[in-house]
């Protein structure tokens, strides 16, 4: 029997230990190369991969007056290329 709990951890494990990676890597690299950072200040990593948008959250003026997180209105991302991009697999096989 699947557990679906441990299935998110088993996913969130396995998501924060990818962005861990990517991380680190940037800061090894950050020395010779401009970070690649889209033109609404968020790293290329909280862009979606397929649509485009910013998965980043702002804290914000929110319209009912209050403070808080909003997601990025961000459609795109706009910052430049990093050349390991051209080159990395494709993570995983369409699920169907
Ligand atoms: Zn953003
Ligand atoms: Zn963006």
């Amino acid at each position: 029997m699947i557990d679906p709990i441990s299935l998110v951890i088993g996913g969130a494990l396995v998501g924060g230990g990818w962005l861990a990676g990517r991380v680190s890597a940037r800061r090894t690299k950050s020395e010779q190369q401009s970070p690649a950072v889209c033109g609404c200040g968020h790293d290329l990593a909280l862009h979606d991969r397929e649509a485009g948008h910013c998965h980043a959250e702002n804290y914000r003026k929110l319209g009912n007056g209050l403070k808080g997180w909003a997601r990025c209105n961000c459609q795109r991302y706009t910052g430049p290329t990093p050349l390991e991009e051209f080159f990395a697999p494709t993570p995983l096989p369409p699920s169907q």
